[in-house]
């Protein structure tokens, strides 16, 4: 049996500048490309969503490219291991022996289990298993304090970020370069089966582009970049570079972005570099990703109500600005990132609901959610992560209206009936609102 290399796609959709892909065809195997739509989290979603059809159509694109190399994508629907071992068995039948499974590093628990399961079976079956970090440009074990600690704190972390940055040796930005001419498996068409989404459970719509219009932009655009810092906060503009999307599922690399971050952004950069602490966070914290980060506020007392947690999903808590945000949630899977805050926040205080439960909303909502960012997010507003604002601290809902959506303009695009007598009135009183998140949180935290 010839030896080859199996190359597994997953937060990484995308042929170009992708570090594991590069290594597997520099490996000296010829490589087939593989992908594996995941039932243990597809089962999970609605039948119109559209991430999965939005992945569904990035593969598309990728095995085009396979093929014109006279390679093959092999897509399964199943379980990761179990479709893997199918997948070498299926290569056996036809006279491929898979010796070598290259992929990119996920940093989440869930991800990292699965992985380190994979890497067992590699094992047994006497089958490499190479893992890259190709998902963020500084990672994770890279940037420790001098103790070989982690950080928990941002601006330490970030400083870090730069320092590590200017001392690898090779720039951290260097393109991976990709040749699959030459390099790929001349599978035959057996392999070539790629599951339909009606025969995974979605409907086809789910891959109409307009169902993630709002990352239609494939590069930022450089007049966005050039007055970021100003335009950032108001979220009647388009005066943030929407990339996450495709920062989520890699359909462009990180390294490229943080090129023309540094270039035309310093404030987009330390965005960047949030996203990298907070994946530095999951991966050093993974405990974080379902428990508060710091642990006594798991002892603050939620209130369950559901009527109000209907409303705050529905957009219909008299709150202007959080309304809005939830219907711009709900309506296009985007929201701004000013109104996230406010909506967490309105969310953890003055509904005083499990941040938990919001976290999983956006989770469903968000298309550019990614487990790191919401929980770290959901963890600031709520006070219980890592850099968080002091308990103390609750933002007012109409101060934040008035300071960032001043003509009222984004509120009005979302929420036409407000000023109306159709327009609900608030769902709880600012002041007692958050009077009670004060009390109720300083009660929980005191040291017992
Ligand atoms: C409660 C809450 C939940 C969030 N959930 C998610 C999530 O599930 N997925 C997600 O990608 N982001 C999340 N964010 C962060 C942020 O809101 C989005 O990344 C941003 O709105 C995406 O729009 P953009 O690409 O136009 O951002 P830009 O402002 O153009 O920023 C560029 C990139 O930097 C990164 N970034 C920016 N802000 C943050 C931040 N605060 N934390 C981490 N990375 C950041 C993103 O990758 C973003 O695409 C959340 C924030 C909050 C407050």
């Amino acid at each position: 049996m010839k030896p080859i290399a199996l190359f597994w796609h997953r937060r990484d959709l995308r042929v170009h500048d992708n570090i594991g892909l590069s290594a597997a065809l520099n490996s000296g195997l010829p490589v087939a490309g593989f992908f594996c739509f995941d039932r243990n989290i597809l089962d999970h979603l609605p039948p119109r969503d559209h991430r999965v059809g939005f992945i569904h159509s990035e593969l598309k694109v990728i095995r085009d490219q396979y093929r014109d190399a006279q390679g093959q994508l092999i897509a399964k629907h199943g379980l990761a291991l179990d479709t893997l071992q199918q997948t070498v068995n299926q290569c056996a039948d036809s006279g491929w022996k898979v010796t070598a499974i290259y992929t990119n590093k996920d940093y989440a628990p869930g991800p990292v289990k699965r992985d380190a399961e994979v890497a067992q079976w590699c094992g047994e079956n006497q089958i490499e298993f190479h893992a890259y970090d190709d998902h963020v440009v500084c990672p994770p074990d890279a940037v420790l304090k001098d103790d070989g600690t982690p950080y928990t704190v941002f601006t330490p972390y970030s400083k870090k970020w730069h320092k590590t940055f200017d001392a690898f040796e090779a720039s951290p930005l260097k393109e991976a370069s990709v040749q699959l001419q030459g390099g790929m498996v001349p599978l035959d068409g057996s392999f070539s089966d790629f599951p339909a989404l009606s025969a995974m459970g979605f409907d086809e719509e789910s891959a109409s582009p307009e169902g993630w219009a709002a990352f239609e932009n494939r590069t930022p655009d450089p007049s966005t970049l050039a007055n970021y810092a100003e335009r950032r906060d108001i979220p009647s503009l388009v005066g943030t570079a929407r990339m996450s999307l495709h920062l989520r599922f890699g359909t462009l690399s990180v390294r490229e972005l943080t090129r023309v971050g540094i270039k035309h952004s310093d404030k987009w950069l330390t965005e960047l570099i949030w996203r990298e602490f907070y994946q530095a966070i999951i991966h050093h914290f993974p405990h974080s990703a379902s428990d508060a980060f710091r642990a006594k506020y798991d002892r603050i007392p939620w209130r369950h109500d559901d009527a109000h947690f209907q409303a705050w999903c529905e957009g219909r808590t008299g709150y202007p600005m959080v309304d809005a945000g939830m219907r711009e949630l709900n309506e296009t899977g985007f929201m701004h990132n000013r109104v996230r805050m406010v909506v967490a926040s309105f969310f953890c205080k003055h509904l005083l609901l499990d941040w938990r439960l919001g976290e999983r909303y956006f989770a469903e909502k968000l298309l550019d959610f990614e487990l790191a960012s919401n929980v770290g997010g959901w963890q600031w507003a709520s006070g219980s992560g890592c850099d968080a604002a002091p308990y103390f601290r609750v933002f007012n809902p109409e101060s934040q209206l008035k300071k960032f959506d001043p003509t009222g303009a984004y509120v009005r695009k979302w929420v036409p009936e407000w000023g109306t007598d159709a327009y609900p009135e608030p769902i709880v009183e600012h002041k007692m609102a958050r009077q009670r998140a004060i009390d109720t949180y300083k009660a929980a935290l005191a040291d017992a």
